[in-house]
């Protein structure tokens, strides 16, 4: 083996929505006279603003997850397909697995019509593979069926931005974190979710001896015990705390009064509501003393720059969109936005979360954050991509789509780099919809994802190091995702996959007689032969949208390394902060306090199932760890899914380090090991959410973590309420 050439790569962590810069180190090296090129190494990229060359555990070991995966022969390689249930899937050739799925999927549409068929995506997706299906689905299929797991994520964070500021756009940057006198964290675990962000936290408190952290939190987390002051709420409290805040505020004169009288609307009857919320019963709720509401109040309104980072715990429930607003209302109240250092600023779970909303990729969406209720914005899009007419009929979001599948109302899903059998709530009753549908298509890097085993075809895809498109962060920064390595196996760019697809299907319904574009024979609706081709088209959506971004391209994504939209075409840099002159992107140029009364969790405890349980996130791992699970230093945090329990419980309940327990749900069981943990309040259970079905015993939709979770969603986001779900627990 001789080391012929070496390289260096920039490209984007594909795991958190801190969205840090990475380098890859390849060589080109002659091995048995073949060229081959090997990955030698993964380092922070010195040069990107999300992170200046700094990474956490799971990104600073990409190489060596990249390496065990192939390795360890998890990847998918070729493409495999049955056609015939009773069997298990073969591999077959692309040809023979995509005109199978063209066959089923004309044949679908032409007998039942557009909605019978769906795609459930991902917030792993690049910006151009998130495209791609978005177009794939509305303009050529007509069904607005595709959704994301990006649902499970920022759904709430998007409809709160929307009802109160005007447009999906969080407003702030990470600079803010070093700005900010007073960071005011609500349901983010910070320190493990977004690790290098909170790197930036911790060196901006230890240069300001005046910095306040406020930390909302269940759990005692590793970024509550950082906090000066922790409100450890009872869980899914967060509405009846911020309304006692803010009646805290009124009641102290603490209010920004020319910021409500100038620059927002409905703050009179958003006062009535908030009057009934005293500092003494949100004590009594929230299971908080009424002094730290007081402090905590305080801090918020008085600090000169105050900034809130929040994550799944406002996210992840009923009243997900209730929780933002009321957050976002203490901002407008107080004036803390559209300044240096203070915001609301949610933090995306995942990658590419903000990416997928960018382009319309959700059941409820256009490209551009155009609204499918908007009559205008249909028109726009039907013009833009030439087809004759869209379906303004919102497609079916996540929990629902797989409802829909279970009745038989659609009748074949094309699941892409995501694992719902896994992740949904109520992850058996998924099971049973993937089993009971006439087609499961499964797009995916990995052969290891618990969704895999219900595929009639496998597709195998490239992943991170070997991808070229983009990402956006939680900061509205687009970041190029670049390609090191060549695609493993037979594996295809899941742009490309779709755009093959596509060309084949819109053959196949022309041929049906089913014409559903306007575009003349022999033209298609995707052209493209690269992801460059796809961001050019998607980037003229944008043309005059709160999210313009063009004056973007990749050659200035490569002179001037990644950007915050909006970037319109003629400015020399993108956006930091949104909102500076306090003029929203509302109809009257004016945000919108929108009370909400608080609502208890959708599955309240009872008797029978008298523990609160809520599931996060480990240090060390990243979702259903089809990565991060394949190297053993991972497993050092944590080795396993054990369920912690408050040591007053644990005591109570007999147990010791060789217990196991039994946890029973309104839908299933799982036995596992226990252990106590007092950053756990009495009463309540926390168990990490990264081992599915295969953990627990296999195949056959056995119950995995959230095989307990409850699929009861927000009204608007329809978010499910995965941080809250009511069990029984006993010694097993
Ligand atoms: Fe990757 Fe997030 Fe860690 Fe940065 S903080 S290295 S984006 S996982």
């Amino acid at each position: 083996v001789t080391g012929l050439e070496t390289m260096h790569t920039k490209t984007t962590c594909p795991y958190c929505g801190v969205g840090c810069g990475v380098v890859v180190t390849t060589e080109r090296r002659q091995h048995n006279g073949r060229d081959v090129i090997e990955l030698i190494g993964v380092k922070g990229d010195p040069d990107h603003p999300a992170n200046f060359g700094k990474l956490c555990s799971k990104g600073s070991k990409l190489a060596e997850t990249a390496q065990a995966n192939v390795y360890g022969q998890v990847r998918a390689s070729q493409p495999l397909m049955r056609t015939d249930r009773a069997q298990t899937v073969s591999p077959g050739t692309w040809n023979d697995a995509l005109d199978h799925v063209v066959d089923k999927y004309a044949e679908l549409i032409t007998q039942h019509g557009p909605d019978s068929v769906a795609f459930y995506i991902s917030g792993q997706l690049l910006t151009e593979d998130y495209y791609a299906f978005n177009k794939l689905a509305k303009a050529l299929i007509g069904t607005n069926n595709v959704d994301t797991n990006s649902r499970l994520c920022m759904s709430s964070a998007v409809s709160g931005y929307k009802r109160t500021l005007g447009a999906d756009a969080p407003p702030c940057s990470y600079d803010d974190v070093a700005l900010a006198d007073c960071v005011f964290i609500a349901g983010s675990n910070t320190a493990y979710a977004h690790p290098i962000l909170f790197r930036r936290l911790e060196a901006a408190r230890a240069q300001n001896p005046n910095h306040r952290l406020i930390v909302v939190d269940p759990r005692t987390t590793d970024t509550a015990q950082m906090a000066d002051l922790h409100l450890k709420i009872q869980p899914g409290t967060d509405v009846m705390l911020f309304n006692a805040m803010l009646n805290i505020l009124m009641q102290q004169g603490w209010l920004d009064m020319a910021t409500i009288n100038l620059h927002t609307e409905g703050f009179d009857e958003y006062a009535r509501g908030v009057a009934e919320y005293s500092p003494a019963l949100a004590a009594r709720v929230c299971g908080v003393k009424e002094a730290d509401i007081l402090q905590a109040a305080t801090w918020f309104a008085k600090s000169p720059k105050t900034l809130s980072l929040y994550c799944q715990g406002l996210n992840q429930a009923t009243t997900g969109t209730d929780k933002n607003t009321a957050l976002i209302a203490l901002h407008l109240a107080t004036g803390q936005i559209g300044r240096a250092g203070a915001g609301p600023f949610s933090l995306t779970g995942q990658p590419n979360a903000m990416g997928g909303r960018e382009v319309g990729g959700l059941s409820t969406l256009l490209p551009a954050h155009r609204e499918l209720s908007n009559p205008v914005h249909i028109q726009e899009m039907e013009a833009f991509w030439g087809v004759k007419k869209l379906s303004s009929a919102p497609g079916a979001t996540a929990v629902e789509l797989f409802d829909r599948l279970e009745k038989g109302d659609i009748k074949a899903v094309w699941v892409a780099c995501t694992n719902p059998a896994h992740s949904l709530p109520n992850s058996q009753k998924v099971a049973r919809a993937l089993q009971k549908a006439e087609l499961v298509v499964v797009q995916d890097a990995y052969l290891t994802p618990a969704t895999v085993e219900y595929a009639d075809v496998v597709l195998p895809a490239t992943t991170w190091g070997e991808k070229e498109g983009t990402v956006t962060n939680s900061e509205r920064r687009i970041s190029r995702v670049r390609s090191a390595l060549p695609p493993h196996g037979e594996a295809r760019h899941d742009w490309a996959i779709v755009v093959d697809f596509a060309r084949r299907l819109e053959k196949a319904l022309a041929s049906r007689g089913v014409p559903s574009s306007s575009i003349e024979p022999g033209k298609t609706l995707f052209p493209w032969n690269t992801p460059e081709d796809i961001f050019l088209e998607h980037r003229e959506t944008t043309r005059g949208r709160d999210l313009d971004i063009t004056g973007l391209g990749y050659d200035i994504l490569e002179h001037l390394g990644p950007q915050q939209w909006p970037m319109p075409e003629g400015a020399s840099q993108g956006t930091a902060r949104l909102y500076e002159d306090l003029n929203f992107p509302t109809a009257s140029g004016k945000a919108r306090f929108v009370f909400a009364p608080y609502e208890p969790v959708a599955e309240d405890t009872d008797a029978r199932f008298p523990w609160k349980l809520n599931t996060g996130r480990l240090r060390d791992q990243w979702h259903g760890a089809s990565r991060t699970g394949t190297l053993p230093e991972f497993f050092s945090h944590e080795a396993e899914p054990v369920l912690a329990l408050n040591s007053a419980d644990y005591q109570r309940l007999g147990l010791n380090e060789h217990s196991w327990v039994r946890v029973k749900s309104r839908r299933a069981t799982v036995t596992l090991r226990v252990k106590p943990d007092d950053s756990v309040a009495p009463n309540q259970a926390a168990l990490p959410m990264h081992w599915g079905p295969e953990f627990f015993g296999g195949k056959g939709g056995v119950a995995g973590v959230n095989a307990l979770t409850t699929e009861a969603f927000d009204p608007y986001s329809k978010q499910p309420e995965l941080k809250h779900s009511a069990v029984h627990i006993a010694r097993a």
